[in-house]
């Protein structure tokens, strides 16, 4: 239905045909509200999102972390000085390099500190294997963090190595707390209740209590151990010495091979 004859203008629209024009808009700040033009002012500025129109502007954005969820509007921890947001993106974001960067710019050291325990004792391994065809592989195995030695070396606490040494997820990592601890009570208490054999086995190493690493070996011998492709028991029955706890372990160990083992041992 076209206006042969004119149209009937009101305001921007043709009440007639519907066609628009470029004049006497009605605005509602920065929109018509006739015929949806927008213009570049008087906008409805709801942090940096116009509430009205699509537009934005680079102020006032709503971070959460490192992104505006308002406007997408990303940041980089260079950005940020806040120490509370530091924190919290030190502590939870799921990428490490980005909280290593936080961690740098945190002021409170021994919150730091705490940030690269935590970091150290989650630790893991991570395999960059492809096939290469005709049964061959090539890539390398890594680690995440790959400088996770160096940020251990950061750390001084005895409480958080000690932290390490019970919690660390990587055998690497947990021993080489271990390396930098002395204290016999924490020693005691991994030997005796940490969960995985291969943990318990390496702070008996460090027992001044040798009768006490013997008891610690017959319990590891006797149970079901594995570490990998790695017969906990067998190791554990070889640093036994003790008569009795060698009859122990070959009358009720799990594993028969580990009974045999202690059987051959108490007749040598
Ligand atoms: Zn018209
Ligand atoms: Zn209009
Ligand atoms: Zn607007
Ligand atoms: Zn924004």
């Amino acid at each position: 239905m076209a206006c042969f004859f004119g149209h009937k203008w009101n305001g921007c629209k043709c009440s007639k045909c519907g066609k628009t024009r470029d004049e006497k808009h009605e605005w509602n700040g920065c929109k018509c509200s006739k015929c949806g033009k927008e213009r570049d002012e008087q906008h409805d500025w709801n942090g940096c999102k116009c509430s009205r129109c699509s537009k934005t502007r680079n102020e006032q954005h709503d971070w959460k972390e490192l992104k505006c969820w308002k406007c997408g509007k990303k940041r980089s921890i260079q950005e940020i000085t806040d120490q509370a947001v530091l924190t919290n993106i030190a502590y939870n974001n799921k990428d490490y390099k980005t909280r290593l960067a936080a961690v740098e710019k945190l002021i409170d050291k021994g919150l730091a500190q705490a940030v690269y325990a935590n970091i150290v004792e989650n630790t893991k391994e991570v395999n960059d294997i492809s096939y290469a065809g005709n049964d061959e592989y090539y890539g390398s195995v890594g680690y995440e963090p790959n400088n996770w030695e160096e940020i251990l070396n950061k750390i001084s606490d005895q409480i958080l190595l000690v932290g390490i040494a019970k919690n660390a997820k990587l055998s690497k990592v947990y021993e080489t707390a271990m390396k930098k601890l002395n204290d016999q009570a924490t020693f005691i208490d991994i030997a005796l209740n940490a969960n995985d054999g291969y943990r318990r086995l390496a702070a008996v190493d460090y027992l001044t209590d040798k009768n006490l690493a013997q008891d610690v070996y017959c319990d590891v011998a006797k149970k079901q151990n594995q570490h990998g492709n790695i017969n906990l028991n067998l190791i554990a029955v070889n640093e036994l010495t003790n008569k009795t706890l060698l009859e122990d372990v070959s009358q009720n160990a799990y594993d028969w091979e580990v009974r045999e083992k202690a059987t051959s041992r108490l007749s040598e």
